[in-house]
Formats: structure tokens, C-alpha cells, sequence
């Protein structure tokens, strides 16, 4: 069942998004060769508390999430636990997917960082999961639905030679981290759910530089690719309102070089 939000509380959702991006901020500087996951971990999880809100990833699921976020190098999609013996190095790819909850609503997202110098390959792979969700939320206008937004997160992500990963998939969210419907970063025009008010939800492209089959690990959280091939990631929670489309876990940074994006859907009608 998809739970449509009030303004109040998308307002709330809102909340917990600013504490939720604002973890980037550290984190982004925190990235380099030599530090651990769990440092990264540590983090977040001190950052948080301290805005007086809770991991929403701490404990969730069955067996309980370990750490307040994941971590994921490399051929690792998602789900990755940190560690204090997992170190970073140079020429690496990390995702760090992270969300706080706060008054009773979340905020979830997730970006991939390179750590010094990476191949081109994997440079390229980490831009166009980040431009795969800019893609997908262009079709996030009244009149269409969620095939349409999966649709055009495969088709360029295709395009870019890489592979959309079926078994993951972003969600709907609000009083709790994962809500209905799903949301594919594949599909076909014009099918599925359609898009209304009131939505808030997140989109969240996982793609592969090889094959999109993936596995999971005996820790039972790491999901990593089949084939060992390099994976990136790349989310944000966004809401549907009245007064258009809004993406609520930017970083200062990001509104400012996704300035024109924003604008647009902050103008769609609905
Ligand atoms: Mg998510
Ligand atoms: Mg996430």
C-alpha cells in the first residue's frame, strides 16, 4: 500500500533529509587511502546522534544491520559493513549509503566517492549513476508513472555500456525506511503506478560495469556483482508536492551545481 504524505509531513521527512545530507559533508572529507569503513562508520554515526536524530540503518532488518551506514568498495553493491580492519586505497570506489531518522520519519540517500586516483572506467561508471538519476527524475511529472522513471534510468544507463542491477530497487519512504512501491531502475514507458502527490520516495540507480548479476555475501548484508565487475550507487529522497518536485537530500554543494534541475522540477504542475 503506498502511503501518500501530507505537507506536514513531508515537512518532517524533510527534517530528517537535511540531517541525513548533511553526514556528506564530513564524509566527503573524510574519504582517502588509509582510513577504515568503520572510521567512515563512526562518523555518521556520531554526526547523527548529534543532531538528535537515530541511524535509520542501525539494526534494521533480520540479522539486525550491524552499523549506522554501508559500505561498499568496489565490486560491492550495497549493504557493505563497515570494519576496522577494511581500509580504503588509492584507486578505489566507495559507495557510503546512510539515513537518519528523526521525529518519526527518515531520510535516506547514497553516493559513491573516488578515492585518489581512479581508472576512467570507473570514474565514468560512478558519473553516470549519478546522471542516471538525474535521467529518471526528469520523468517525474504529472501524468506519468513510475515505469516511465525506470525506463529512462536503464535506457541511459544502457546507453553508457553498464548494467542496471533487477534485484535492488529504490522505494517509498516516510515513517518507515522502505515503503511501497518499489521503484525500478528498469521498466517500460508508460506502466506501473502513476505518479501523484503526496509521493515521496526514493530513487536510487545501482549499475555494474559488467554483467547485473549480483550475489550475497556469507555476511548476509553485502550484495556484491557475480562477476567481481565494479558497481556505483547513487540516491536521494525526493517529494512530490503541490509546488512541484523536491529532491530533500542535496548537500549545499550539490543544490548549488544542480541549480538548473532543481528549478525544473520545482516548476512541474501538478
Ligand atoms: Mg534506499
Ligand atoms: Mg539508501
Amino acid at each position: 500500500m503506498i502511503i501518500l504524505k501530507t505537507q506536514e509531513e513531508i515537512e518532517l521527512i524533510r527534517e530528517a533529509c537535511e540531517i541525513t545530507s548533511s553526514c556528506y559533508e564530513l564524509v566527503e572529507q573524510a574519504i582517502k587511502p588509509g582510513i577504515s569503513t568503520f572510521e567512515i562508520d563512526q562518523l555518521v554515526h556520531e554526526h547523527i546522534i548529534s543532531q538528535g536524530a537515530t541511524p535509520g540503518f542501525l539494526n534494521y532488518g533480520e540479522p539486525p544491520f550491524p552499523s549506522s551506514a554501508c559500505i561498499s568498495i568496489n565490486e560491492e553493491v550495497v549493504h557493505g559493513i563497515p570494519k576496522k580492519d577494511r581500509f580504503l586505497k588509492e584507486g578505489d570506489i566507495v559507495s557510503v549509503d546512510l539515513g537518519a531518522e528523526y521525529k518519526g520519519y527518515h531520510g535516506d540517500s547514497a553516493r559513491t566517492y573516488l578515492v585518489g586516483e581512479v581508472r576512467s572506467t570507473w570514474q565514468k561508471l560512478v558519473r553516470v549513476a549519478e546522471e542516471a538519476f538525474w535521467q529518471g527524475m526528469r520523468q517525474v511529472k504529472k501524468g506519468n508513472r513510475l515505469g516511465d522513471i525506470g525506463h529512462a534510468v536503464q535506457t541511459y544507463t544502457e546507453k553508457h555500456g553498464f548494467g542496471v542491477i533487477r534485484e535492488l530497487t529504490g522505494h517509498g519512504i516516510g515513517a518507515d525506511l522502505h515503503e511501497d512501491p518499489n521503484l525500478l531502475n528498469y521498466g517500460k514507458k508508460g506502466r506501473g503506478v502513476r505518479l501523484e502527490v503526496g509521493m515521496v520516495m526514493c530513487l536510487e540507480p545501482m549499475i555494474t560495469e559488467g554483467d547485473h548479476s549480483v550475489i550475497l555475501a556469507n555476511d548476509q548484508w553485502t550484495i556484491l556483482t557475480r562477476d567481481k565487475k565494479a558497481a556505483a550507487h547513487y540516491e536521494n529522497t525526493f517529494a512530490i508536492t503541490e509546488n512541484g518536485v523536491e529532491i530533500l537530500t542535496l548537500t549545499v554543494e550539490e543544490r548549488k551545481k544542480y541549480a538548473n534541475e532543481i528549478t525544473e522540477l520545482k516548476a512541474t504542475k501538478w
